[in-house]
């Protein structure tokens, strides 16, 4: 039986605006359905299933086929990202990327493990601070970290909004000393509209980088989101 993946969009080819990834230049599959309802997720249109009608149950084939049209077949880094990813089946697409050249990195939450992690080429994974009003199941994170393996690059991603989130990076960053960690300035508030106050996320910005050198805190990586600050929160770039 074909095993059908759950897609809000595929765009591409742009960069990779966060994390361990950034500035590097991918295709995107966002894949649609996520178990978590962070009160500031700002891809809403890929969560809430009152949009359903505007995704599509695709074959790792036709995710692939896509993938290939907007590459023009050359061989790049493919970001799976949602919504939450490993609420999908994604191994036949990855094998079937593989196979062809193409290099695949996903971001999740870490609230789903799955063992098809470890075909991953790189994996992020970025637990939920409080002011998401989401409560965090480490014991799931460690899992994934476990079935991830040796071979993605791993990494940790926490976007902050205010002190209680920068505690909450730290506690990560102890949990898990040898994952590189990276700090990202949040900038979407659930009230606010669709346009980027790119003021607002370059103060956030300003003072979590201040807060981290003051600390001395030398292994956490301090980032913006590149895309906004670019495109703003324009969808598909
Ligand atoms: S985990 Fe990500 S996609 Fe899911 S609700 Fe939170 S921010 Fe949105």
């Amino acid at each position: 039986m074909i095993k059908l993946i759950q897609i809000s969009e595929i765009f591409g080819p742009t960069i990779q605006g966060e994390g361990a990834q950034i500035g590097h230049p991918t295709i995107f599959v966002r894949t649609a359905g996520c178990d978590y309802r962070c009160v500031w997720c700002d891809t809403k249109y890929a969560v809430e299933t009152e949009n359903a009608k505007s995704w599509h149950k695709l074959s790792a084939q036709d995710v692939m086929s896509e993938i290939e049209r907007l590459s023009q077949s050359t061989p790049m880094s493919v970001t799976l990202s949602g919504g939450n990813p490993a609420m999908q089946d994604l191994e036949e697409l990855i094998d079937l990327g593989h196979e062809k050249g193409y290099s695949f990195s996903m971001e999740t939450q870490g609230s789903l493990s799955r063992n098809w992690f470890a075909k991953l080429d790189a994996l992020t994974l970025s637990p939920k601070p409080p002011s998401s009003k989401m409560e965090t199941n480490w014991q799931e994170v460690m899992d994934c970290v476990e079935v991830a393996g040796t071979h993605p690059q791993l990494s940790l991603k926490v976007v902050i909004f205010d002190d209680q989130d920068y505690e909450y990076a730290q506690f990560a960053g102890k949990l898990f000393p040898d994952i590189p960690l990276f700090l990202q300035a949040g900038n979407h508030r659930v009230e606010s509209d669709q346009k980027a106050d790119i003021p607002g996320v370059l103060d956030r910005l300003r003072w979590l980088a201040e807060k981290v050198a003051s600390d001395r805190w030398k292994t956490a990586r301090v980032l913006p989101q590149l895309h906004v600050l670019a495109w703003g929160n324009e969808r598909g770039v």
